[in-house]
């Protein structure tokens, strides 16, 4: 996309593929001294600049251009926000802004590395994950609260690191006042880990659920079922950690029935956080673009690329991030004007994650919980779907109830 960018449009001088950090110093005091005349063999790798208009570009790795990459994110600098609070500081909403500061600790993702999700385009077709050690990343949140003021920290990787959970948290855990993180994670965390994830300070998280049918799961390679995906969202609850989370549709080879299962399984999981229903989009990288044949697929871009780029088909094909598949009838249409009657599942999914969300729109969620007086278990049912809001259990059937209800538990 950079090389296409730069050998189409003439005013753009130059372009990083890649990652700039330790590069674009250097570039850009080579740029003020010499302007558009920087001879090509002197750019960094990675980089395309006016000299290569004439020269040709550099020479492609496989089916890959240049790309450049950081080696060690532990020797990265820390974002320097201060101009940013600066400017906040005098501004007339100061009061209501609530800053979080976006934070990086890896680039990557480790389940890529070796399994990846069918759809997932994130970091180009390199792959290679690095991450700050777990105790730099602990280190690093705390100078930042402090340096700016806020206790907000918004990671930007694209998963949670898998050490952190046990080596980055101890420490945040024992801080006086708690820092309040958001991180993108694996689904599959166990109740000890998003237990840990609660009392480090991460305060919502977006897991990769994505279906809760086990079958579109596999499809997609997700490595996680849909009763782990219903577990993780019982325990965010039950621990205090929202989640953003989606059921994405529209992948190839799915079948209907799946969604028309999955959209009779949505009211019972009102008590737990909702998520949207979010239409499958082909992105540049993922397995889907580039084994398109293999999945059946005629991708051309995404049809909104041609208001935006004066280029031809092929150049918009080699500069665009999201495609679409020429066969299928539904390409490019937003989902709520899909005809009901082809993908009547589909319509239940969608309808039924907007009740879902309905539901939660009041002041008091819908609880479903147990709690263990010592003579009965008492269980609060507050769903739509809730035969009784209220059922007391005695005798023998608490007792056979009682290893799972010692403490309360919602369902
Ligand atoms: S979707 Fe998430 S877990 Fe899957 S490969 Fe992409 S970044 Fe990794």
């Amino acid at each position: 996309m950079g090389r296409t960018t730069h050998a189409r449009f003439p005013w753009v001088d130059y372009v990083v593929s890649g990652e700039a950090d330790t590069l674009i110093g250097g570039l850009c005091r080579d740029i003020l001294t010499h302007g558009r005349d920087i001879p090509a063999a002197d750019l960094p790798f990675g980089v395309f600049g006016p000299a290569h208009r004439q020269a040709g570009y550099p020479a492609a790795l496989g089916d890959l251009v240049p790309r450049a990459v950081v080696e060690n994110m532990h020797a990265l600098p820390l974002p320097d926000f201060s101009d940013y609070f600066a400017e906040l500081q005098h501004s007339l909403y100061a009061d209501r802004v609530h800053p979080g500061l976006p934070m990086e600790f890896s680039r990557g993702c480790w389940w890529q590395r070796s399994s990846p999700c069918t759809f997932c385009g994130l970091n180009g077709a390199l792959m290679t994950y690095r991450q700050k050690p777990a105790a730099q990343a602990s280190e690093e949140m705390i100078e930042m609260s402090k340096r700016y003021g806020t206790s907000r920290i918004e990671a930007v990787d694209n998963i949670l690191a898998n050490d952190y959970v046990e080596k980055a948290l101890p420490r945040l855990v024992a801080l006086p006042e708690k820092l309040a993180i958001f991180f993108e994670v694996k689904a599959n965390l166990k109740r000890d880990e998003v237990e840990k994830l609660a009392a480090g300070g991460v305060r919502c998280i977006q897991p990769g659920i994505e279906s809760l049918d086990s079958r579109a799961l596999k499809l997609m390679g997700k490595g996680t079922t849909a009763a782990q995906n219903v577990q993780l969202l019982k325990w965010c609850r039950q621990f205090g950690v929202r989640v953003i989370w989606s059921i994405l549709w529209g992948f190839p080879r799915e079948s209907d029935a799946w969604y028309a299962q999955m959209g009779r399984l949505l009211p019972l999981l009102h008590h737990l956080q909702p998520g949207h229903a979010v239409r499958l989009r082909y992105q540049r990288f993922s397995l889907y673009h580039r084994a398109a044949d293999q999945y059946g697929l005629t991708l051309s871009p995404a049809a909104s690329y041609r208001y935006v780029y004066p280029l031809s088909e092929r150049d918009l094909a080699d500069q665009v991030y999201y495609f679409e598949d020429s066969e299928d009838d539904d390409a490019g249409r937003d989902f709520r004007a899909l005809d009901a009657k082809r993908r009547p599942g589909v319509q239940a999914v969608i309808q039924g994650m907007d009740a879902w969300a309905n539901a939660w729109c009041g002041l008091t969620p819908p609880i479903l919980s147990m709690r263990d007086t010592g003579d009965e278990i008492i269980v609060e049912d507050t769903r739509n779907v809730a035969a009784e809001r209220e059922q007391r259990v005695k005798g023998l059937a608490r007792e056979s109830n009682r290893p799972i209800a010692t403490a309360e538990i919602l369902l």
